[in-house]
């Protein structure tokens, strides 16, 4: 098993040698082969060669059979031009070239957050969401320009983009316990909602056991604030994906907390859905639980090692159950650690 490493930039180094270290302690305990291949990426990646995800980083990429990566991007870099040059530009590169169109997000509501998030109690009960957001389409790679005083994007979809997007997110549904799938859009407006609810429904045909429901995204916002539990599977374009999955990230109790996985090619890619934040960067109090979670999932679907993925889940609930939390989690009665601690405590509990 070769992993690309690509560390990136803020806290996106700290994260991730915390993840190695977890990752180490379950290669030692099922003898998994694990290998590491660093290569440079994002604004760390522009510093040497003048480009966020160089042709030096895209070869030892393509020799790894999964990547974890730490985030991108930081103030310095924020005025970058051509801004095609700019580390998330790096991010949009990797999907685009890797195939990787489905991005998966799990959010779950751990217990031992309640006293932190800001919810009525009970309202967030078994909450157990995944998000599941096309990653190479839709605005963030339609057609653009600029002049001086004005400016465009558009949102662009082909009927077989959304028809493999939608497929995985009803074979997700279908073998989950609850078998919902919420359609995400805004077909009242956009024509290419429109073009996304039509293939939603024609592909509904084939899955008569999972349950669907089309919200349109700005109805889906407020639910989620308001009912999240109604939700099991949402599947929705790229834009209202990532805005929704950073607000649903909230229902986890921190940033800090939620893993994903970027799938479609015969290389995935794993990060935490945070940024690099640079406010807290070098300091060591960045959450790596994130970060570690996507190495779970690392091992989950790239390395098809089910129990291995567990170990690490199992880890990572017994350390917030002993109460031990970085400081967007704890509160006056926890045991504070570093980022690397963290990493420490989980590994020693695999
Ligand atoms: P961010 O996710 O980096 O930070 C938002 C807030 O959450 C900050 O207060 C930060 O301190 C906190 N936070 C984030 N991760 C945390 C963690 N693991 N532990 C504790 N607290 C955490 O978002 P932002 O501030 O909007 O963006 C910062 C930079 O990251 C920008 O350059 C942005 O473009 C980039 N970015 C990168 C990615 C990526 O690499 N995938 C995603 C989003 C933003």
């Amino acid at each position: 098993m070769k992993i690309a490493v690509l560390k990136g930039d803020g806290i996106g180094p700290e994260i991730v040698e915390a993840a190695q270290v977890v990752l180490n302690k379950v290669d030692e305990k099922f003898n998994l082969g694990i290998e590491y291949a660093e290569a440079l990426f994002g604004g760390a990646a522009y510093d040497v060669y003048g480009n966020p995800y160089p042709e030096e980083s895209q070869k030892i990429v393509e020799q790894c059979d999964a990547i974890l990566l730490g985030a991108v991007g930081a103030p310095k870099y924020d005025t970058i031009e051509p801004a095609d040059l700019r580390p998330e530009k790096g991010l949009l590169a990797i999907r685009k070239s890797l195939g990787l169109y489905c991005n998966i997000r799990p959010i779950k509501y751990y217990d031992f957050l309640a006293d932190r998030v800001i919810w009525k109690k009970g309202l967030l009960d078994g909450l157990d969401i995944v998000i599941c957001r096309e990653l190479t389409g839709g605005a963030y790679f339609g057609k653009r320009g600029h002049d001086e005083n004005s400016a465009y994007d558009t949102i662009s979809y082909s009927r077989p983009e959304i028809e493999r997007i939608v497929r995985d997110a009803f074979e997700m549904a279908k073998n989950r316990d609850r078998k919902i799938l919420h359609s995400i859009d805004k077909a009242n407006v956009l024509d290419s909602s429109r073009l996304w609810r039509k293939v939603v429904n024609e592909i509904a045909v084939e899955y008569p056991e999972v349950e669907l429901h089309h919200l349109y995204v700005d109805n889906a916002a407020m639910q989620l604030i308001v009912n999240p539990t109604q939700f099991d599977v949402i599947v929705t374009e790229n834009m209202f994906g990532d805005i929704l999955s950073d607000e649903s990230a909230a229902l986890g109790g921190s940033l800090g907390m939620l893993p994903s996985a970027s799938l479609g090619g015969k290389i995935s890619l794993f990060e935490p859905s945070h940024g690099s934040a640079p406010d807290i960067a070098g300091k060591n109090i960045a959450n790596p639980i994130a970060t570690i979670l996507s190495a779970a999932m690392l091992l989950r679907f790239s390395a098809k090692n089910e129990a291995a993925a567990r170990a690490i889940e199992d880890a990572v609930n017994a350390v917030l159950a002993d109460n031990i939390k970085t400081p967007d989690l704890a509160d006056e009665t926890s045991k504070v650690v570093g980022t690397m601690e963290m990493a420490q405590e989980i590994a020693a509990r695999i």
